[in-house]
């Protein structure tokens, strides 16, 4: 393997530079000490020089440093929930060569031991392993159980604790309640999910806050930093706000495209042979947010003071254009009923009469 990694560079150095293959100082000359079932075995005199030095060494600096490098810059990140994004963001983390524990109410060995990952059914024994990053990525409803069933005794005092939840203000809440006054606070929502950044996620929001750091301290920024790294480099739109600001934002845009796949889906919208590019992004609709369980949706409604009044808006939008509608439809049946106006207004006098507090009835507009 080493003769066969080594030969090509010397053929291409001495091609282009044929009198460094003489020139004994230019890199240490060594001698291979075996022979390879497809070579001759090497005599004393033909020495072996290694002209470029990323080829394979039997000390190799530049791979030694890489580790270096790698352990120096890597974070032990605790994920609790491991569910459909737990997962999806573990896949992440393991790319950008960070070290992962596990923690869920299922059991997902199976998965951790793909991922290189190990998996801790019990929750003190993850915390024993001192992680720096504890990143919660349960479900919206479960998130207070989940966060009192944490032994923070057993973690380093200055663990940085991440949430990605899909509502911003609960979570705060939530670690200001709970968490030891050292530990640092890091709110965010990936605004993408295991369907919409399957492919990349190049261009995609992520919306952070820095509730709570020990700026002091330059450690902490520091990782603080290393693990808002891993998204900034996979390409995310890194939007910094405010977890109040991010539910405002929030429940007129998730809540409402949820809200709307859902209720397509629930309509049983399907792919015809004349889809139109419009009707398309129906169907993209639907399947993005199918695959997020109910549990989630609910959360994102319930856990979000800004919702109901979405919901609401949301509600009287409809029903207005129904309105536009029908008041469209009856202006053209009345015509073709009563054909003049005259007939209309005797109508219309006739039908006040029958109104309960005699509420007058304004003739349909023309159009
Ligand atoms: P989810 O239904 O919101 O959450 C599933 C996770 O919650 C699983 O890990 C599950 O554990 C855990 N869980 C549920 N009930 C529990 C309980 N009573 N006790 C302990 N753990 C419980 O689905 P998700 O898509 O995986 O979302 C996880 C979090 O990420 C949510 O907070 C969501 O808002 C956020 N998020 C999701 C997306 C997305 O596209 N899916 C995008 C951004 C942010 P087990 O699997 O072990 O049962």
């Amino acid at each position: 393997m080493l003769f066969s990694a080594v030969t090509p560079r010397i053929t291409a150095t001495a091609t282009a530079n044929p009198s460094l293959l003489h020139h004994s100082s230019y890199l240490p000359a060594i001698s291979l000490p075996f022979s390879s079932s497809f070579s001759k075995p090497l005599r004393p005199s033909s020495r072996l020089r290694i002209c470029a030095i990323d080829a394979a060494q039997p000390f190799d600096y530049e791979s030694q440093l890489q580790t270096q490098y790698l352990k120096s810059t890597s974070l032990k990140i605790a994920i609790i929930g491991f569910g459909n994004f737990g997962q999806f963001l573990g896949k992440a983390f393991v790319r950008h060569d960070h070290t992962l524990l596990l923690h869920s109410r299922s059991d997902y060995s199976h998965i951790a031991r793909q991922l290189n990952a190990r998996f801790y059914t019990d929750i003190h024994d993850l915390c024993e392993q001192h992680p720096d990053v504890v990143l919660i990525c349960t479900s919206i409803l479960s998130t207070e159980t989940v966060l009192k069933s944490i032994p923070f005794q057993r973690l380093k005092r200055s663990t940085l604790f991440v949430d990605v939840l899909s509502v911003k203000e609960f979570p705060r809440n939530l670690f200001f309640k709970y968490l030891p006054q050292d530990f640092d606070i890091l709110c965010t929502h990936p605004m993408f999910g295991p369907e919409s950044g399957k492919d990349s996620w190049v261009g995609l929001p992520f919306v952070y806050d820095k509730v709570r750091l020990g700026d002091d301290d330059e450690e902490r920024v520091t990782r603080v930093g290393r693990f808002l790294d891993i998204f900034a480099k996979e390409g995310c739109r890194m939007v910094e706000m405010s977890c109040a600001e991010h539910d405002r934002y929030a429940a007129g845009s998730q809540f409402v495209t949820h809200t709307m796949g859902r209720v397509l889906e629930r309509f049983g919208v399907e792919s015809s042979p004349i889809n139109t590019k419009g009707y398309e992004t129906l169907l993209d609709l639907v399947e993005n947010t199918k695959g997020d369980s109910f549990e989630l949706y609910y959360g994102l409604f319930m856990y979000n003071k800004n919702s109901l009044e979405q919901l609401e808006r949301l509600d009287m939008a409809f029903e207005a254009i129904k309105k536009d509608l029908f008041g469209q439809l009856h202006q053209v049946y009345r015509k073709q009923l009563f054909g003049n106006s005259e007939e209309e207004k005797r109508t219309l006098r006739s039908v006040q009469k029958f109104l309960p507090n005699g509420a007058h009835v304004e003739p349909p507009k023309e159009s």
